[in-house]
């Protein structure tokens, strides 16, 4: 069975092949009628968690608002993403989290993607217990940083070197600073709908508006996301639409030459998921440097997770800079920037030397977390690459059959240890446009809701994505299945 099944996986994967399609292509469908077949034997068994009232969530809620602003420490935390509030989480072990009311979810979401071990795995839990015992962090040199960031050189084909900062945002921060340092200019440009945290100039068409309000593609009508921020910091910001060579190359016609940097998601992972158009990474890149601007990578949410080396890796591509954040630092901030001596050595200490300091930079224990979550993912050839993503493939392959099945308009975008789903008529959501234009996130968001009534953790938000751990099982996928063909119904 499994065989006639893997034959006629290769036979789609040759008939992409002579279409020349890329070859990731080439191998995502392949396995495809493979992980078809595999999940529809997964979907005869029915196993749904029905949790019980949340009660205590909500009551928790009540007292938090009293002193937080919305009750959590981030917007997508609370009842702007949850309704009527958010399910207040208490322990997690594994890929299985439990509220206050006791109830247990197969979690999807992973923090954001920052859990690529699942929750409290046993050798993480082990090197914090043993770290933490003779100190948490000195602010001064010690072997962890150093031992986090062999590890981490090894693994990212462009590290020649690695600076730690304690989140993405400070990663892609410190990025610009450096490419504006090295090529002496100011602007910079930015796509529509990527997120690169929440550092002022980066702050602009991040979030989603009326398809009819987004003006013309190469000149886009530009959208602060917050309040706060000088107008005349976004004078050093060009946007423009993903995906779309022609836009960019008019685009940088007229700009290229003031550029410090091209900073772009590989895929983009804050509109929910959207992949690239075969090569079109590989042409960003090339457009930057004829204009002799920097190509950086922001691999906050694709790094360590696509392949050990990220979607660099995956696309064999070679960013000037890249940064990282999320799944490094499993569970614990952090984040990195990575390059080329020649870049990153203009942080040394000195004249003209680019600023970058920070209390907890290589935090002692957070290192020392990086260093074992490494090792885990780099073992035996990084073995559990493949399972994330036949767990991943196979929860793909099912839920476009719950969605056919039950004649329900949604697409799942993604492949092996990220995707998303969206209810849409469209076959594809390409870029920020299609996303505004063509998601009914409304409806994505009720079928959320559904589900984390029936056991699944995932936020309600479609701006993000679900996330295959190195915890995941097969079982859980049985059980998204189960809970998913039954919220389908609630929202048909
Ligand atoms: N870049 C990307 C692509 C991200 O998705 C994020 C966070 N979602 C960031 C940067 C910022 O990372 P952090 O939340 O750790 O500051």
């Amino acid at each position: 069975m499994r065989s006639k099944l893997r034959l006629e996986g290769y036979r789609r994967g040759i008939i992409a092949l002579a279409k020349a399609e890329s070859l990731p292509t080439v191998l995502f469908l392949a396995s495809t009628h493979y992980y078809e077949n595999m999940t529809m034997r997964l979907m005869t068994t029915k196993t749904v968690l029905n949790t019980k009232e949340r009660q205590r969530s909500r009551e928790w809620y009540e007292r938090a608002q009293q002193s937080l602003i919305e009750g959590v420490n981030s917007p997508s935390r609370g009842a702007a993403v949850y309704s009527p509030g958010p399910v207040v989480l208490e322990r997690g072990h594994g890929s299985r989290v439990w509220d206050l009311d006791g109830n247990e979810y197969v979690d999807f979401m992973m923090s954001f993607g920052a859990l690529i071990q699942g929750h409290a795995h046993p050798k993480i839990v082990d090197v914090v217990s043993q770290t933490v015992a003779k100190g948490s962090h000195f602010a001064a040199a010690t072997p962890a940083e150093a031992e986090a960031a062999e590890r981490f050189t090894r693994l990212v084909p462009t590290a020649e070197a690695v600076r730690f900062t304690n989140t993405g945002t400070e990663a892609t921060m410190l990025a610009l600073r450096l490419a504006r340092a090295h090529t002496g200019r100011t602007k910079f440009l930015k796509f529509e709908g990527h997120y690169h945290g929440w550092y002022d100039p980066y702050c602009l068409n991040g979030h989603s508006h009326p398809a009819e309000e987004l003006g013309p593609r190469e000149n886009p009508n530009r959208f602060p996301d917050s309040e706060g921020i000088p107008a005349s910091v976004f004078d050093d910001v060009v946007v423009a639409p993903w995906n779309d060579l022609e836009a960019l190359e008019n685009i940088l016609r007229k700009c290229g030459r003031e550029l410090a940097a091209i900073i772009t998601e590989p895929i983009m992972a804050n509109m929910g998921c959207i992949l690239p158009r075969d090569g079109y990474l590989q042409k960003v890149c090339d457009l930057a440097h004829h204009y002799d601007a920097l190509f950086i990578l922001d691999e906050v949410v694709t790094g360590f997770r696509y392949a050990p080396g990220g979607c660099q890796e995956y696309f064999g591509l070679k960013p000037d800079l890249s940064t990282f954040g999320k799944a490094l630092g499993a569970g614990f901030p952090v984040g990195a920037v990575a390059g080329p001596r020649t870049i990153l050595e203009r942080m040394r200490w000195g004249n003209n030397m680019v600023l970058h300091y920070g209390t907890f930079n290589g935090h002692r224990l957070t290192m020392s977390v990086i260093a074992a979550n490494l090792d885990l993912l780099g073992a035996n050839e990084a073995a559990v690459y493949k399972q994330i993503y036949e767990i991943g493939n196979s929860a793909i392959a099912g839920l476009r059959q719950i969605f056919h099945k039950r004649k329900i308009a949604a697409i799942v975008q993604g492949f092996g240890p990220m995707f998303q789903i969206y209810f849409t008529n469209r076959d594809a959501i390409h870029d920020y446009r299609d996303y505004c234009q063509y998601a009914n996130t409304e409806k994505y968001s009720r079928f959320i809701h559904a589900l984390l009534e029936r056991g699944i953790y995932m936020t309600p938000s479609n701006g993000l994505h679900w996330i295959i751990s190195t915890a995941h099982t097969m079982h859980d996928v049985e059980i998204l299945l189960a809970a998913a063909d039954e919220a389908g119904a609630d929202i048909a």
